[in-house]
């Protein structure tokens, strides 16, 4: 990394892989690009290995990267997976379960995006290096939601996963990453990732509840660069500032 660090934990997010217009859209062969250079600059581990050494307080003595995806969007299992395959890049895909199939998501918006199937999911989970998590049911924002609809959301997509995956181990993943209810969120999942954009220190104790991450965007190579070694962490300050006027906004009509 040219740096000495040697215990930096990296926690990418991606949304979409596709030639679609906003930021979160990365075309197919820049994902390609990217997924080479963190290949060759970064150990890389599952989201589950992560949250297995924490869990066990293992020391990190290695810069890892640890893919995962949110929303759950079909060119995941199109253009995303066959390119993590390629590299056998294990990944994890946080799914708004009410959107998967349908596109539905809160307040009766159906997004005009495509995403996941059940089949596709079924399949993709059957790879070694493919897991799932939660993303809420319909992708509300938890800090303006009554709690007893919060209950509800976090149950049914934990439920559906569960059902689904087989399995009672379920991460999550905080919508907008507003970490809101996290005791909530804590009586359900193993752990949950959110909050400010940031790279982990390994020799640190690292919060289960609210694991940042570093959000990928449709950018030049030298921007991306940057962005995995920490550069524009502050983002996350005015994009927060930007939500909590939201959210008082709708409070106020
Ligand atoms: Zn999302």
């Amino acid at each position: 990394m040219g740096e000495n660090k040697k215990n930096v934990i990296t926690v990418l997010l991606y949304h979409s892989v596709s030639n679609g217009n906003l930021k979160i859209d990365i075309p197919p062969n820049l994902f390609e690009e990217q997924v080479k250079f963190i290949s060759d600059n970064f150990k890389i581990v599952s989201y589950d290995d992560l949250i297995k050494s924490v869990v066990n307080s293992e020391n990190i003595k290695e810069n890892i990267a640890v893919f995962t995806f949110d929303d759950g969007y079909l060119d995941f299992y199109t253009d995303a997976f066959p390119i993590l395959k390629k590299f056998s890049i294990p990944s994890k895909v946080f799914l708004i379960t009410s959107a998967i199939e349908t596109g539905r998501l809160s307040f009766g918006k159906v997004s005009n995006r495509k995403f996941l199937t059940y089949k596709e999911i079924e399949e993709l989970s059957k790879e070694q290096i493919c897991s799932f998590g939660a993303h809420t049911h319909t992708h509300i924002n938890l800090r303006v939601t009554p709690v007893k609809r919060v209950v509800k959301e976090l149950k049914v997509s934990y439920e559906i996963l569960k059902n689904l995956l087989k399995t009672t181990q379920i991460d999550f993943s905080y919508p907008w990453g507003i970490v809101y209810h996290k005791n909530i969120v804590r009586s359900l999942y193993r752990s949950a990732v959110g909050g400010r954009d940031g790279i982990l220190d390994g020799r640190r104790k690292i919060d289960l509840y609210a694991i940042p991450r570093i959000p990928l965007k449709r950018e030049s190579f030298q921007k991306f660069k940057k962005r995995i070694s920490g550069k524009y962490v502050y983002e996350s300050y005015f994009r927060e500032v930007k939500l909590l006027f939201n959210d008082l906004k709708k409070h106020v009509h």
